[in-house]
């Protein structure tokens, strides 16, 4: 029988992490978590969720981002998985030179699973966070290091509670723009299997896959309509202008002025839909028609039964 690939995970016990450890288990991976050392500060919470991931059969490899330690990792698996924040994107410069020296990964995934970096130019806070995505996708390809890039678009329960906050049983819910641009919300535990997916697949070697599957399109004025069918909640929009998401953009300090760039490419401009994914590109639900995905009315429903709490995240 084939053995299967080896996966480490670099910022695996962070929002998208932890999705991407139990994608990986539940394709029969041995699934190790590269994780900062665990100390006396360490929060609770952190610590429980290392000792469940030993539980589940994931092995904890505790270390800094240097190069001895991340080298050491990198020689014992086949698949560098990295979900660091977007602030630490380039201490990956770090993984990808252990990659190389190891010589052994057969395949690298890189942080910063957003937006398509070579198809969008986005407001300057924004964009120097896409322009750092492209720094690395470079350094990888110039290294040789075999590496898929995913576009995930937005996470799907992240996304909605930010915007409709079903726990605050909101009245007054934010439309940036007109609410009309299309959006992708993909829900997370499907960008994670679509991750472990496309690191495992030949077809995806050195490309590009985005995760634009046809029934997680939608604006943000249908999301509204369809969460007020669904839960019964009456809501007033207040429309915020693309002026006033600009000039937040350019008077907010930095990294505050970030998430308000990115809100400004997603649900204003629609950067997310506004080019065609073409015959010759990769997407998701397409390479893997087998796998069924969870549409956007579907999580609707289970934000309906158990919503998620809001988590604390890095989107980019
Ligand atoms: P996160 O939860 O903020 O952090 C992930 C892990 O990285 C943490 O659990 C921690 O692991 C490690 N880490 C955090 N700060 C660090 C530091 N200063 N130095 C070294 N390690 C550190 O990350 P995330 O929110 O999941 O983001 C991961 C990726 O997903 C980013 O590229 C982000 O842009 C992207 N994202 C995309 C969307 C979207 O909608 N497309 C939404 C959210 C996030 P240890 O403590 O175990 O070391």
């Amino acid at each position: 029988m084939e053995r299967k690939n080896r996966i480490v995970v670099f910022g695996g016990t962070g929002y998208i992490g932890k999705h991407l450890v139990k994608a990986s288990l539940s394709l029969g991976h041995p699934t190790f978590v590269y994780t900062r050392p665990l100390t006396s500060q360490t929060p609770p919470s952190k610590i429980q969720l290392c000792k469940d991931f030993t539980s589940m059969g994931v092995t904890l490899l505790q270390g800094e981002l240097e190069h001895e330690q991340i080298l050491a990792v990198v020689k014992e698996v086949d698949i560098v998985i990295c979900a660091l924040p977007f602030p630490q994107a380039m201490e990956q410069l770090k993984i990808i030179e252990a990659i190389k020296v190891a010589g052994n990964i057969k395949r690298f995934i890189p942080t910063g699973f957003g937006s398509e970096e070579e198809k969008i130019k986005a407001l300057p806070p924004f964009q120097a966070v896409l322009d750092e995505k492209r720094k690395i996708r470079e350094k990888i390809e110039a290294a040789g290091i075999p590496y898929t890039s995913i576009n995930a678009n937005c996470f799907a329960a992240y996304f909605i509670n930010y915007l409709l906050r079903p726990h605050q049983k909101l009245k007054d819910i934010v439309v940036y723009g007109t609410g009309e641009a299309k959006v992708v919300l993909n829900y997370e535990e499907d960008v994670a299997m679509y991750i472990v997916k496309a690191a495992n697949d030949p077809r995806t070697c050195n490309r590009v896959v985005s995760c634009r599957p046809l029934k997680n399109i939608i604006t943000q004025n249908k999301l509204i309509s369809l969460w007020h069918q669904k839960s019964g909640q009456t809501f007033t929009n207040t429309f915020v202008s693309e002026e006033q998401i600009v000039k937040l953009s350019q008077t907010l300090p930095f990294p505050e002025n970030i998430p308000v760039s990115i809100i400004h490419s997603v649900f204003v401009r629609g950067d997310l839909t506004s080019f065609d994914i073409g015959e010759d590109d990769l997407e998701a639900s397409l390479l893997y028609p087998d796998y069924n995905y969870t549409s956007i009315d579907e999580v609707l429903d289970i934000f309906l039964v158990h919503p998620p709490l809001p988590a604390s995240t890095s989107f980019g």
